[in-house]
C-alpha cells in the first residue's frame, strides 16, 4: 500500500493519529493504574480512544516516532507535572513533531471528507496538505505561511459560560482533533489532555489571535502568560456540550463506581480526581 507521506509503497504500519504517548498518559493517571480506563475519559470528536490507522512505511513511523519521544519528554511531560508557569524551551524537532501530528488530521480529514467540505474549501485544504507534507519529507525547509502554535490549557478559576461543562474533565483529560473551517479561517487542532496544537492555514482577516503561543521552526521559549481568541474555543464548547449529553450506560456507571469503592486511595490520587475537582472548584 502507498504510504501516506513519502507515496512509495511498502507495507504500512499502524500509526497512531494522535500520538501513543498521549493515551499511555491518560491511562497511567486514570482512574486506576490498570488496564481498566474510564470508558468516556473522555472522547472527543473524531480519533479518540487512539485511533490507529494504516498510514505510514516503516521508514516514516520512524521518522515521526524520533520527534515525538522529544516533545513528549520536553514539552508534554513538564507541562503535565508542573503547569505552564515558566519558559518553556522547544527546538526544530518539537516543531517538526506538532506539524506531523496536525498533517495526520488534516490528511485524514480530506481523505474521509469527515465534514462535506465544498470544493473550493477542499482545494485549499489539499494545497496545505502538500506544503505540510513536502516539508515534513524535506522537500522544502519551511511551512510557507502556515503558522502553528502550542496553547497550554491551564486550570481555569472562573468563568460564568462555561461552569456547568466539566471543561478540565473533557479538555485536561480528552484528546480530540479535526480541521476547521469558516469563512474566514481555516485551521486545524489537536488537544493532547490539555496541550492544544494548533496550525492556522488560513486567516483571511486576521481574526484569530494566539499571544505567546506560537512557534518557530528552530530553538527558542515560549513564555507564559498566553492569550487567545478564536473560533477553536466556541466549537470545542460544542463538543464538550455534545460529550456531556452523552450518558454512560448503567452497567458502565456501576463498575466504575465498583472500582472507585476497591480502590478508594488510588483513586483520590489520580489525575482523573484532580481534573474533577477542578471542575467542581469552578461551578461555585
Ligand atoms: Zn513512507
Amino acid at each position: 500500500m502507498k504510504c501516506a507521506l513519502c507515496n512509495n509503497y511498502k507495507q504500512l504500519q499502524l500509526s497512531h493519529i494522535i500520538p501513543k504517548f498521549v493515551y499511555d498518559y491518560i491511562k497511567k493517571t486514570g482512574l486506576l493504574n490498570t488496564r481498566f480506563v474510564m470508558p468516556l475519559e473522555n472522547d472527543g470528536k473524531f480519533y479518540q480512544d487512539g485511533d490507529k490507522e494504516y498510514l505510514l512505511c516503516h521508514d516514516c513511523e520512524e521518522l515521526f516516532s524520533a520527534s515525538e519521544k522529544h516533545f513528549c519528554e520536553n514539552i508534554f511531560i513538564p507541562f503535565k507535572k508542573d503547569g505552564f508557569y515558566k519558559a518553556i524551551n522547544y527546538n526544530n524537532s518539537d516543531y517538526f513533531c506538532v506539524a506531523s501530528i496536525l498533517w495526520r488530521i488534516l490528511f485524514c480529514d480530506i481523505r474521509d471528507d469527515n465534514q462535506n467540505f465544498n470544493n473550493e474549501q477542499m482545494q485549499h485544504l489539499r494545497y496545505y496538505e502538500n506544503i505540510m507534507k513536502d516539508f515534513l519529507i524535506g522537500n522544502r525547509t519551511n511551512l510557507g505561511t502556515i503558522k502553528l502554535y502550542i496553547y497550554f490549557f491551564e486550570v481555569i478559576e472562573s468563568g460564568e459560560s462555561i461552569k456547568d461543562l466539566n471543561i478540565h474533565q473533557s479538555i485536561r483529560r480528552g484528546t480530540s482533533g479535526y480541521t476547521l473551517v469558516s469563512d474566514n479561517v481555516y485551521l486545524v487542532f489537536c488537544n493532547m489532555a490539555g496541550i492544544i496544537l494548533i496550525a492556522i492555514l488560513e486567516d483571511f482577516k486576521y481574526k484569530e489571535k494566539w499571544q505567546n503561543c506560537e512557534i518557530i521552526n528552530g530553538s527558542a521559549q515560549l513564555q507564559p502568560p498566553q492569550n487567545t481568541s478564536s473560533i477553536l474555543w466556541a466549537s470545542l464548547i460544542e463538543d464538550i456540550k455534545e460529550i456531556e449529553q452523552k450518558e454512560l450506560s448503567e452497567n458502565q456507571q456501576t463498575k466504575i463506581d465498583k472500582k472507585i469503592l476497591e480502590n478508594k486511595e488510588a483513586y483520590l490520587n489520580s489525575e482523573s480526581f484532580k481534573e474533577k475537582i477542578n471542575d467542581i472548584n469552578l461551578k461555585k
